[in-house]
Parts: structure tokens; sequence; C-alpha cells
């Protein structure tokens, strides 16, 4: 498989953070036996990013997404002037995004952003302490879906360890009824 960086997205990025990139993909492609070519390409707006993903108007704060096998970034340049998060972690949220659309079946929307968060290093920013308030089955885009998953993954890898609850999501036959991923055993998390 080939993980395609244009040489545009390359300008915003060192060495360092290509190979970043290119490890966490290759690991948790490995992970989920995904084999496909994946492209990270740019768009120049907001509306060549919907047009693109094939959604009908995506809200103002997003900067990439994904459709099948590409990750579309807004041009870096184009980016909120006050940016939280370098193209390089934007860039691993949106792969793993990928991997997981395409290898693991009906993933629960938290366990998706959770994982993106965790390998994009977007967590310690979002921590700041132990405990969870809401089930994440119960987190929406607008009730703080991101911090609330990256959370709880932060916690789960915590307590079992990373390769255990990776095994577990691609083992498990319902993740929303598994004794550790699914609704009730997070209920239990909740302090
Ligand atoms: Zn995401």
């Amino acid at each position: 498989m080939i993980l395609t960086i244009t040489s545009l997205i390359r300008t915003f990025l060192s060495t360092e953070e290509i190979k970043q990139i290119e490890k966490t993909f290759f690991k948790l492609s490995n992970w989920a036996n995904f084999s496909n070519n994946v492209s990270i390409l740019t768009c120049d707006s907001l509306e060549e990013l919907a047009q693109k993903t094939k959604v009908p108007s995506l809200p103002a704060w997003v900067i990439a997404t994904n459709q099948g096998t590409c990750v579309f970034l807004l041009k870096p340049t184009h980016w909120p002037k006050k940016k939280e998060y370098s193209v390089t972690q934007i860039c691993i949220h949106e792969l793993t995004h990928v991997i997981i659309n395409n290898a693991i079946q009906n993933c629960p929307l938290w366990l998706n952003e959770g994982l993106a968060c965790f390998y994009a290093n977007q967590i310690s920013t979002i921590i700041n302490n132990n405990t969870l308030t809401i089930n994440p089955y119960n987190a929406t885009y607008d009730n703080g879906l991101y911090s609330i998953s990256g959370k709880t993954i932060w916690l789960l890898m915590k307590k079992y360890g990373e390769a255990f609850i990776l095994n577990r999501i691609k083992s498990s036959s319902n993740i929303r009824t598994d004794d550790i991923l699914g609704y009730n055993a997070l209920n239990n998390l909740i302090k």
C-alpha cells in the first residue's frame, strides 16, 4: 500500500513529521489489515471540501475531512489564524478515520473520533482530569464529542493497554454491547 502526500502539503511538514505520519498510518493499517493506497490532497475552500466529500455543507470550523481512501485538507494557509492543531496532527487524525471507516464495520462514532484524537496526539490538550461525565455513546459534535471520546480512549488505553484495546476493537462481534467498549461498560467509567 502507498501513502501519497502531495508536494504542497509536504511544504508544511518536516522530514520528521512525514515519518511520524507514515509510521502511524502503516501501524494502524497493519492492525486493521487495511491495504488500500491512500492520498492526502488539498482543497482551496470549505465549499470544495464539501463537494469532494459529497456532503451538502460543512461547519465553518472544519479544516479537513475524508472520503473513501482520500484525506482532504483545506490548504493550511487558509486555516483560521489561531491554529489549534498542527498539519501533522490533522493528517494523522483523518488517516485514522480512513482506516477505521474502511476496515471496522459499523464503528461507533465516539470510538472513531477517540482513536483519531488519540493517534493524532490531540489528547493532551483535552484531558484535564481522570473522570468522565457523559457516556461517549451519547456525545454529539455539539456537546463535546472530541474531548469525551478522546478521554474515553485515553482512560481505556491506560487501564487495559493499547494492544489489548486494539485487539478488542478488531475481535468484538458487537462493539456497542461489548463488555469493555459497549454502552453499559462505559457507563461504569462515569463518575
Ligand atoms: Zn475526526
